[in-house]
């Protein structure tokens, strides 16, 4: 019996890498998924893999969101788990970013994210329960450099998954996981990189970068009963790499070795 047994589950983003991975972990442990991305064709092709249904959506786009939801939960028969995942990222200096791209960091990160859960919340609220996972990043909590309208989208998904687990306990857990690096379509330049790679193993605790499965066994965790007391939280997948301090790091590795 898989820990999502029976458990009818959207997955946003889910066309490729942390929602690929995780729209695979839900049908494995039972889940009948519908997977959304903005790439349709992709949404069809994990959909098909995995006999769930494949959507194509952005979004950025409520009206869009709205629709998808509700054809989603009446071609699943309801709607128990929702995985806010989609996301775009970009690197650059703060006063660089133009008024487009602000909008497209914000539009799909953070209010798409939104959109996902004022339309998912109502119907898992008429079906009796659910839980919702919603994706944040570690950038969320401590931006790097040139990452300015991402790190602000993902910190307002921290605070937004906060509001909604206050809002609509006791029937619907929300909470939001916040990996590191993870090895997916948005770091591969890096991670294929031995000079970029390299470093970022050195300074991760677990001594490698993340894949998409390691973060979607946390978000099946989050979305499965065996989370059943945990709501409005925020979980570091990370390898434990915030907890290096960078500014002295170098000299303890050199008086520690
Ligand atoms: P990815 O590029 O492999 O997957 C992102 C998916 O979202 C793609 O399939 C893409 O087509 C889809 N998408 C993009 N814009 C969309 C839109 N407007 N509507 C619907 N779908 C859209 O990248 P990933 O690393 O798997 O990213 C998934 C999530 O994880 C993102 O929210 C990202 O910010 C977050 N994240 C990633 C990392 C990392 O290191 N890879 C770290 C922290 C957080």
């Amino acid at each position: 019996m898989g820990l999502l047994e029976g458990r009818r589950a959207i997955v946003t983003g889910g066309a490729s890498g942390i929602g690929a991975a995780t729209a695979r972990r839900f049908a494995a442990e039972g889940a009948r998924v519908a997977v959304f991305d903005i790439d349709a064709a992709g949404a069809d092709a994990v959909a098909a893999e995995i006999g769930g249904l494949g959507f194509g959506v952005n979004v950025a786009k409520s009206e869009a969101v709205q629709a998808a939801v509700a054809a989603a939960a009446e071609g699943l028969g309801g709607l128990d788990v929702l995985f806010n995942n989609a996301g775009v990222g970009n690197l650059k200096p703060l006063d660089a970013y133009t008024d487009k791209e602000w909008e497209r960091l914000i539009g799909v990160n953070l209010t798409g994210t939104f959109n996902g859960l004022r339309a998912a919340l109502p119907i898992m609220q008429a079906g009796g329960g659910g839980a919702i996972v919603n994706m944040a990043s570690v950038s969320g909590i401590r931006p790097t450099r040139g990452e300015s309208p991402y790190a602000a989208a993902k910190a307002g998904v921290i605070a937004l998954t906060q509001s909604a687990a206050l809002e609509y306990g006791p029937t619907i857990r929300v909470n939001c996981v916040s990996p590191g690096f993870i090895h997916t379509a948005l770091t591969d330049f890096a991670v294929t990189t031995d000079a970029y790679r390299q470093p970022i193993e050195a300074e991760t605790p677990l001594g490698r970068v993340g894949t998409g499965d390691d973060v979607a066994k946390v978000v099946v965790f989050l979305a499965s009963d065996l989370a059943g007391y945990v709501s409005g939280q925020n979980i570091v997948v990370d390898g434990g790499s915030m907890l290096p301090s960078a500014q002295i790091d170098h000299m303890l590795r050199d008086l520690l070795g």
